[in-house]
């Protein structure tokens, strides 16, 4: 086995040898290298160029080698990339706190910083565990969720991803049991009928004392089949939470930032939960943060009672290095028009994708702030479609029966144009190629 790679042989090497998300080791469906990336392009190892339609993700929100995240990182890195948490602490943290207390809903306030979206769902439900157990109702250990739901790849998170369609069958057996309520299936608010929150109203109502909090994505249901949901399903469910003494979660990892059109997707309902978990777009897709924020109310029970500390401390907790990127992308972001960008992004997928809902073989198109997405009436050929996307310059990466963008906001309405030219042809081709 070589230990110096050359230009020959690393990508062979990198096949056999490293894992990709949900992938096999060695599979047929290779990943296309990438050799540098500028703005919303990727350029390809072989020279190719391709115009991002995922933002890594949801993640790099102002595209990639941005000049002032860049500054922000080097900068950082000549003071010092990391520093144990324990014990000390570094302006980066503080600015990064002060950010996010101001940006979310009140009353949120006290923040926990940590590695990854997936822990920051272990360290909300640890939160809202713990804090009830600090009020003396330690019966209170179960979560309630709605089904269609993605909160992320570790134990905790996954046991409150959807368990028939999310991605842990395997691991059901092993995994705490949890209250499930159907995913909400009403869109606009106009259409709200009572029936549409009855389901989890009897969950609530029947087992509030053994439910510690309700967990969701706000409005936008990401990854377990990106579905949107009507903001007065979220306010009846922080009344049933208020009313049944249950801790609202809610997990902005995917939505916040501007995503859906508001900074964060709760602000459509006019609601705040309890406990908030942000991620991906933070750094603005530069370095793995995120973020847990908190009510005074629930950091202080936690606080005041056994064994007065929060259970939890990761190595790179509050690393500097994403922090100090975190302060500049969210500066970056404040300082531009976002919201004229994301509105202009809705504007075209409506003029791009909505002819497409008459189409043999779609069966639904549907589109929020700076998200849009093709529902196929028969699951995607992911290796098939992503190639006839790359022949096309763009880089998109369906899953199920799910095409679908969420480009970086400073896509321009002519990079826009062709991402979405080339998404509905590559489509059209592949439905045609399929029968
Ligand atoms: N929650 C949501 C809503 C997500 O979309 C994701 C990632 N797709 C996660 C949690 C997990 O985040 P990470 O991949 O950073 O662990």
């Amino acid at each position: 086995m070589p230990f110096i790679l050359n230009n020959d042989n690393w990508l062979e090497f990198e096949n056999a040898h490293v894992w990709h998300p949900y992938a096999p080791m060695g599979g047929d469906y290779l990943p296309y290298p990438v050799k540098c990336a500028q703005g919303v392009r990727l350029t390809l190892e072989d020279g190719r160029s391709l115009i991002d339609g995922m933002s890594s993700w949801w993640s790099a929100i102002h595209g990639y080698n941005h000049p002032v995240l860049n500054k922000a990182a080097r900068k950082q890195l000549e003071q010092m990339s990391h520093v144990m948490f324990g014990g000390l602490t570094h302006r980066p943290a503080a600015e990064l706190g002060a950010r996010l207390a101001k940006l979310t809903p009140d009353p949120l306030e006290h923040v926990f910083l940590c590695d990854s979206g997936s822990v920051s769902v272990e360290v909300a439900i640890k939160m809202a565990i713990q804090f009830w157990h600090a009020r003396g109702s330690s019966g209170k250990q179960r979560l309630l969720t709605i089904r269609r739901g993605y909160h992320g790849d570790t134990f905790g998170a996954m046991a409150v991803c959807d368990p028939e369609t999310g991605m842990h069958q395997l691991f059901t057996k092993v995994l705490p049991k949890h209250f499930f309520a159907e995913a909400p299936t009403v869109v606009n608010d106009a259409d709200w009928q009572d029936a549409h929150i009855a389901g989890m109203r009897d969950l609530i109502e029947a087992h509030h004392e053994e439910i510690a909090a309700v967990i969701l994505e706000p409005i936008v249901q990401g990854a377990g089949g990106m579905r949107f949901y009507a903001p007065e399903y979220l306010r009846q469910v922080r009344s049933l939470c208020d009313r049944h003494k249950v801790l609202l979660i809610a997990d902005e990892i995917a939505t916040g930032f501007g995503r859906t059109g508001t900074l964060f997707a709760c602000e459509q309902a006019g609601i705040s939960p309890d406990i908030m978990c942000l991620g991906k777009a933070i750094t603005g897709g530069y370095m793995t943060l995120a973020a847990v924020l908190t009510t005074a109310e629930v950091s202080r029970t936690i606080s005041t009672n056994p064994p007065h500390a929060f259970m939890h401390g990761p190595t790179f907790m509050a690393n500097p290095l994403a922090c100090a990127i975190a302060n500049a992308s969210i500066d970056l972001l404040l300082d531009s028009p976002w919201q004229e960008r994301i509105a202009s992004m809705t504007e075209a997928f409506a003029s791009h994708l909505l002819p497409c809902r008459n189409w043999d073989g779609i069966r639904d198109v549907r589109f929020k702030g700076g998200i849009a997405v093709l529902e196929l009436s028969h699951p995607v050929k992911m290796a098939s479609i992503t190639r006839r996307c790359v022949d096309r310059g763009i880089w998109i990466r369906p899953f199920g029966h799910l095409v679908y963008v969420m480009p970086p906001y400073i896509i321009s309405s002519s990079e826009l144009t062709h991402l979405l030219a080339a998404m509905t042809e590559a489509v059209a081709e592949e439905l045609a190629a399929s029968g």
